[in-house]
């Protein structure tokens, strides 16, 4: 069985990768899937401080680091989501966007996603200036005023982070304090630029295509206090109020207490044979990096074990990959890499050209710019990589903006996929995984919604927005460019916003990832084929 595994380590943060760089070293076979962007939650801050052994890091530089570590020991790695679990018999199935999994256990760190709180208009001006990532969006509120909700860790470090951009940040805590650290609390409160109102709730926030006005009450005085920023200008609130965590996959599964962490023994087993549980999606008294990880190494010598127990009673044995410590041409993937791309790129240029069923252009409209010359150096570098594409230069007329990488078929046919700007930083992945999507066969995608994209009835024209440092914009971008690989009549274009300020003014853009279909209809935030699908069901009526 080629998809059989030791184990299924279910969500590429701290606690996964940890869990699969134990796993991989001790031989067993293990596949990390991560349905967003390998590195978890800790991708969107800046600045880590707390992890012993690394005076100071940045979240993906951190977690890169671990994904390399355990990449090197032979761990696989899966960008899909999972979407069920099946786990009777010794033999469990983990189904995913790309198909099925077999293993004989599995570890779920799917750590936890922000919570809304609930106050008139959160939803309604979500990515028109109601936020809850201060790396990806805090740079749209440049010189206006940022209203922070929360008074736990991340209130606190993003507020400070915040101050970069915002004129003046205001922390809104609903109860008598901060709940986290001192040091983080101190920090915020000792900053110039820093206000804070404890016993404080937001009861509404209202505009027209942006924020202009926030209510919010003292609790212990009753008095409310409206806020509108002079001359019609528009500001921020960043809502930093806890975690939910992502257990949705077990609910019926194993155990959990009110709040939905799922329950584990102290070997981080939950109430469900073969299934344990690590990191933050955990019950457990800290959410850290330092605990993700310890959860991750204990889980794994759990499953190293009941690995060992089940290869001996079924008969089975996964086929380990071999290390690439032990590997004899290991060298250009491990070491440096060459030019633009890092070890780590290249091995993912690698396994995507080689599964590649067909060649593509990348044909390029330029202007005069030095981003123009990164863009031309950029592809020439990608190309030179494989004999699966080549380069070719295009008119600048056939690009509404400049630069412009248009991914065609030889024939010189658009496959409707285009970068605008250099895809680097978290777009990287994605514009590899659209050369994939446009190549064929592409990423797996379920028959109903093959069916469904198919029964499109076009042209449907998608832009997406997006920011290089933005970890939520990835997903939206695959889904749009599998979405356009499967159907003629629908293109998917991306533009880097930090180039192209009109459109960030033409859309009203406050949040990314920014969508606009059909250059009229505008949503925010994150989405998968089956929403974007049916966001498009809904538009075209
Ligand atoms: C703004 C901010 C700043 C922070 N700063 C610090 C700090 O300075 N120091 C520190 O120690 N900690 C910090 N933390 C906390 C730290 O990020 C978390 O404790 C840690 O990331 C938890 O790791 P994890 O592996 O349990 O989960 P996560 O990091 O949440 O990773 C879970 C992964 O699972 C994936 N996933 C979820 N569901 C599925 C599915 N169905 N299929 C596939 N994949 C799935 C998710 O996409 C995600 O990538 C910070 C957190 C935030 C939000």
């Amino acid at each position: 069985m080629d998809n059989l595994y030791d184990v299924v380590v279910i969500g590429g943060g701290p606690a996964g990768l940890t869990a699969a760089l134990y796993l991989a070293r001790a031989r067993y076979r293990v596949v990390v899937v991560e349905k967003d962007h390998f590195g978890g939650q800790i991708t969107i801050t800046s600045e880590v401080v707390n992890y012993p052994g690394v005076s100071h890091t940045s979240g993906t530089a951190l977690t890169d680091t671990m994904r390399q570590q355990a990449e090197s020991f032979g761990a696989e790695f899966l960008l899909a989501e999972v979407t069920s679990l099946e786990l009777e018999g010794d033999v469990k199935t983990v189904h995913t966007s790309r198909g099925e999994l077999k293993c004989f256990g599995i570890l779920l760190a799917t750590g936890a996603h922000p919570r809304q709180v609930g106050f008139r208009g959160e939803s309604e001006f979500r990515g028109r200036g109601v936020a809850y990532c201060a790396t990806c969006d805090g740079e749209f509120f440049t010189g206006k005023d940022v209203f922070v909700v929360g008074g736990g860790f991340a209130a606190a470090e993003e507020s400070v982070f915040l101050t970069k951009y915002a004129r003046q940040v205001t922390i809104l805590i609903r109860g008598d304090d901060f709940t986290c650290a001192q040091s983080a609390a101190d920090a915020a409160r000792s900053h110039e630029k820093i206000t804070v109102c404890t016993n404080t709730q937001v009861e509404e926030v209202s505009g027209d295509t942006a924020l202009r006005k926030l209510r919010y009450r003292n609790l212990k005085t009753g008095e409310v206090t409206e806020f509108s920023p002079e001359n019609g200008e528009s500001f921020g609130v960043f809502v930093f109020a806890g975690y939910e965590p992502e257990t949705a996959l077990i609910q019926d599964l194993a155990q959990r207490n009110e709040q939905g962490y799922v329950l584990t023994d102290r070997n981080q087993k939950t109430t469900a044979d073969g299934l344990y549980a690590a990191g933050d999606v955990c019950v457990k008294p800290l959410r850290q990096v330092v605990t993700a990880v310890g959860d991750g190494a204990l889980a794994a010598t759990e499953l190293e074990r009941l690995a060992a127990a089940m290869q001996h009673k079924t008969g089975l044995h996964p086929k380990a990959a071999v290390p690439q410590a032990v590997r004899s041409d290991s060298a250009p993937e491990t070491s440096g890499g060459e030019g633009l791309f890092s070890g780590d790129m290249l091995s993912q240029l690698q396994t995507v050209f080689g599964r590649m069923a067909s060649p593509l252009v990348l044909r390029l409209c330029l202007d005069d710019t030095d981003l123009s010359r990164e863009l031309r150096q950029y592809m020439e570098q990608m190309a030179a990589l494989t004999d699966k594409l080549t380069v070719e230069d295009g008119s600048p007329q056939e690009a509404d903006h400049l630069p412009c990488v248009r991914i065609c078929r030889p024939d010189g046919q658009w496959t409707g996929l285009a970068f605008h700007g250099v895809p680097g930083g978290h777009e990287f992945t994605s514009f590899v995984l659209g050369l994939y999507n446009a190549a064929g066969p592409g990423q797996t995608i379920d028959e109903a919604a093959r069916a469904e994209i198919q029964a499109l009835r076009g042209p449907v024209d998608l832009k997406i927005l997006v920011s290089l440092s933005c970890t939520m914009c990835p997903e939206l971008v695959t889904a749009a460019q599998r979405i356009a690989a499967e159907h003629p009549q629908v293109t998917a274009q991306v533009y880097d916003l930090n180039h192209f300020p009109d459109l960030r003014d033409r859309y009203r853009v406050m949040s990314v990832p920014c969508l606009v279909v059909n250059d009229t209809e505008v949503s925010f935030g994150k989405k998968n084929i089956s929403q974007l699908l049916a966001l498009i069901g809904e538009q075209k009526g």
